[in-house]
């Protein structure tokens, strides 16, 4: 995994190391087994899937959330940065390192009572997950768990994520 998942230094900003996932995803085999890993997260021991959608955050929340909703069977609800989705949304404000940002999801894109597992490559801060839950929380929906690829642990993402279930692959 971490040869699939390359470092490059000082990206976006002097002194970030971002974790590059393109040469995963141009790696068809370690690409499916990634998914499968991921998939899992929805699913209960006995293998049965106890999520009823999967929402991934812009932008690659969609390249491992829409694979992962397939597998699953479910639908998957993008979540876009204010002004890129068409219909009626909620909005989430959000902190980031300098300054704040908001999030959105369309109203009806996770109906009242669904489970929802939400799906992104990078758990860094948490702020962003902490923004898609109240957005699904919004919708009327639960966070019944969250996946991963990459965790910074050190960061204090996973303090942002309350209760549920969190599935790391792999952590720096
Ligand atoms: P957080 O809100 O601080 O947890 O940051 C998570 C968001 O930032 C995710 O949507 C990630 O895609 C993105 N992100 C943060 N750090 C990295 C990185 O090193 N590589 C790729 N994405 C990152």
């Amino acid at each position: 995994m971490e040869r699939l998942l390359a470092d490059v230094p000082d990206f976006p900003a002097e002194g970030v190391v971002f974790k590059d996932v393109t040469p995963l995803l141009a790696d068809p085999e370690a690409f499916a087994l990634v998914v499968d890993a991921l998939a899992d997260a929805g699913r209960d021991a006995d293998g049965r899937v106890v999520v009823d959608r999967v929402v991934g955050m812009e932008a690659r929340g969609f390249l491992f959330g829409t694979p992962v909703a397939q597998r699953l069977g479910v639908g998957f609800a993008p979540v876009r940065k204010a002004g890129k989705l068409p219909r009626a949304v909620h909005e989430v404000d959000y902190a980031l390192e300098y300054g704040t940002a908001t999030l959105a999801l369309h109203e009806d894109a996770v109906r009242p009572g669904e489970r929802v597992l939400v799906l992104d490559d990078v758990l860094a801060t948490g702020g962003t997950a902490a923004a898609t839950r109240t957005l699904v929380e919004r919708c009327g929906g639960v966070v019944a768990g969250y996946a991963f690829l990459l965790e910074l642990t050190f960061l204090p993402g996973r303090a942002q994520l309350g209760e549920a279930d969190v599935l790391v692959l792999s952590e720096v």
